[in-house]
C-alpha cells in the first residue's frame, strides 16, 4: 500500500463518524439556547483535556495525512495492521451509530441532565452502558494502527484514555443520582465497554 493509504482511509472514516455527530450537537446547542437542561457538570480538567484532545484526535491526523511536517517519525507497519485499525474503525462507525439512534433526545456532549431524560436500556444499551464511548475509544485505537506515525497514531489515545477514565464514574454517580435503583440494577447486568450478553 502507498504509505498514507491508511491515514486517508483514516481520514474519510473520521469524517463520516463526524457526520453521524452532527445533527445530535446542532440538536443539543438548540435545547441548550431554549435553557431546557437541568443538571451540567463540566469539570474544569476535563474541559482542559477536551481542548487537548483537539490537538490529539484532530488536528494531528490532519497534519499528518496532508502535510510532511510530521515525516520525522514515520515508520513503517505491515499492512495487516492498517486493515484491523479499518475494521476496528468500521465497527466504532457502526456503534456510534446504532448508540446515537437509541439514546436519541437523551445524548450530550457533556455530562447533563435534561428535563425529559429518560433511562435507556434497550438497543445496545442493553449490553453496555457506555456504547458512545466504546465507539470513540475504537477509533482512537484506529488512529494508533492506521497512521504509522509516533507523534499522530497514538496521540488520540494518550487524550481519550484520561478523559474516559475521569468522565465514565463521574457520568455513573450522576445516573445514579438522578435514577437510582433502576440505574443500579441496570449496572448489575451490563458492562462498560465491553458487553455483557
Ligand atoms: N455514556 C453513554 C452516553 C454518552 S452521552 C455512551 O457512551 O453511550 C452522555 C450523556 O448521556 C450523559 O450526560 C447522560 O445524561 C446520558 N446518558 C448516559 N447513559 C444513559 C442511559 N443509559 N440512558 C439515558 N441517558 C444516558
Amino acid at each position: 500500500m502507498p504509505s498514507k493509504f491508511f491515514a486517508y482511509l483514516f481520514i474519510v472514516l473520521f469524517v463520516i463518524m463526524e457526520g453521524i455527530r452532527l445533527p445530535h450537537r446542532a440538536r443539543v446547542s438548540r435545547s441548550r439556547r431554549a435553557g431546557q437542561m437541568t443538571e451540567t457538570r463540566v469539570a474544569g480538567l476535563e474541559s482542559a483535556l477536551m481542548s487537548l484532545s483537539f490537538v490529539g484526535m484532530y488536528a494531528l491526523p490532519f497534519v499528518y495525512a496532508f502535510s510532511d511536517w510530521l515525516s520525522f517519525a514515520d515508520f513503517r507497519l505491515p499492512d495487516w495492521v492498517g486493515w484491523l485499525g479499518t475494521v476496528a474503525f468500521g465497527l466504532g462507525v457502526w456503534l456510534l451509530w446504532r448508540a446515537h439512534r437509541d439514546l436519541g433526545r437523551n445524548w450530550s456532549p457533556s455530562l447533563e441532565i435534561s428535563q425529559e431524560q429518560k433511562l435507556v436500556t434497550s438497543g445496545v444499551y442493553r449490553a453496555i452502558r457506555h456504547p458512545i464511548y466504546a465507539a470513540v475509544m475504537l477509533s482512537v485505537i484506529a488512529q494508533a494502527l492506521m497512521l504509522s506515525n509516533w507523534m499522530a497514531g497514538p496521540a488520540g489515545l494518550a487524550v481519550y484514555l484520561p478523559i474516559y477514565l475521569l468522565r465514565v464514574p463521574r457520568e455513573e454517580a450522576m445516573m445514579l443520582e438522578t435514577f437510582g435503583g433502576d440505574y443500579r440494577e441496570y449496572m448489575a447486568r451490563t458492562g462498560r465497554i465491553f458487553p455483557r450478553l
